[in-house]
């Protein structure tokens, strides 16, 4: 039986799509299409499509917001299984938050608030979720998912549901070991502190404020597209080698903010992945620097060494 057929029989039409296009899933607007789009509502049919896809010999990947993607212009000859349109339930224990991976890190921060917590008014403003940030270690303004995240349950690639603590996902500068244990994130448990709910509100304002003023987020974009070099910043290094504005069709440096290569409208993911590249070889060239891509890419680019 083919794929969707099959996925069909327990799952609705609109939760299993084929030649699903990736533009609109991702905050860089680009990308071709997926070979299958699945939504599963829960764990246990999320574990079904998992071993459909070994059955048919699919890859799969699980995609969160897609704030942090590329996907090429001929796509993904694969599952995506997008947690975001179900798995979005929170309870609030105490000092904790349980989140399912498919929240909007800004609706975590809202709730957080909403109940005196503080610890994640870093996260008012990024556009990822729970599942996306864990894996990322998600941060901004000197705040981290790993300084308020307690307990992880995933899904093992053998199909068991693990609870791990923080500290086993080897979480650091934008990465954890999360991916390259094939871990499926269902739920995180977050750790906070009492803060008056004034104070929490007030930082969370003021840090889209920031955003608002510093980033250009009228743009399709992947946020900073580069992780900081140490001892230096992307963004710097990429301004003072003259590459502001640095254009390739509906792809550019950002005007704004040197750190994000943004979408002007209609741009291929080609011309995403080129400019990214284009900054890499220069910004090596003058200064030494080699800039590594915080964007997570998906589907087939051109390969290149920096
Ligand atoms: C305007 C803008 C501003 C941003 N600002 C910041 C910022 O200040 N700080 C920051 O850290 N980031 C920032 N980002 C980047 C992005 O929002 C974060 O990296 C975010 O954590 C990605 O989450 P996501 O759900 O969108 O993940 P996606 O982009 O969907 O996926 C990212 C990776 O995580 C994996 N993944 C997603 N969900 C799961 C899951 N449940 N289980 C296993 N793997 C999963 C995917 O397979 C992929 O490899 C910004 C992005 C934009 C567009």
């Amino acid at each position: 039986m083919e794929f969707i057929t099959a996925c069909r029989e327990f799952l609705a039409e609109g939760d299993c799509k084929e030649k699903e296009p990736m533009g609109v899933h991702t905050t860089f607007q680009a990308g071709g299409p997926a070979a299958y789009y699945v939504t599963p509502p829960d764990g246990d049919t999320l574990c079904r499509v998992v071993e459909l896809c070994k059955e048919h010999g699919l890859d799969y990947f699980v995609l969160g917001r897609g704030s942090n993607l590329l996907v090429s212009d001929s796509g993904y000859d694969g599952v995506i299984i997008d947690l975001t349109k179900y798995f979005k339930n929170m309870k609030v224990k105490g000092q904790e938050i349980i989140a399912q991976a498919g929240v909007a890190l800004p609706v975590l921060s809202r709730m957080a608030m909403m109940h005196s917590l503080g610890g994640l008014e870093f996260a008012a403003g990024i556009p990822g979720s729970v599942g996306g940030g864990c894996v990322m270690n998600a941060g901004a303004y000197g705040g981290e998912i790993r300084h308020v995240l307690k307990h992880v349950t995933v899904l093992t690639p053998e199909g068991e549901k693990k609870t791990l603590s923080a500290d086993a996902l080897e979480l650091g500068y934008r990465t954890s070991n999360i991916l390259k244990n094939g871990y499926i994130v269902l739920s995180c448990t977050f750790h906070l502190e009492p803060r008056e709910q004034d104070l929490i509100l007030a930082d969370m304002k003021y840090y889209n404020s920031q955003r608002t003023l510093k980033q250009p987020l009228d743009k399709g974009s992947a946020g900073s597209t580069f992780k900081r070099p140490e001892g230096y910043f992307a963004g710097k290094l990429i301004q003072d080698a003259g590459l502001k504005g640095y254009r390739i069709g509906q792809a550019a440096v950002s005007e704004k903010h040197a750190g994000f290569v943004v979408n002007l409208g209609g741009a291929s993911a080609t011309d995403i992945w080129q400019v990214c590249q284009d900054v890499r070889h220069k910004v090596k060239e003058q200064f030494g620097v080699v800039l590594e891509m915080e964007v997570k890419t998906l589907g087939t680019f051109p390969t290149g060494a920096v």
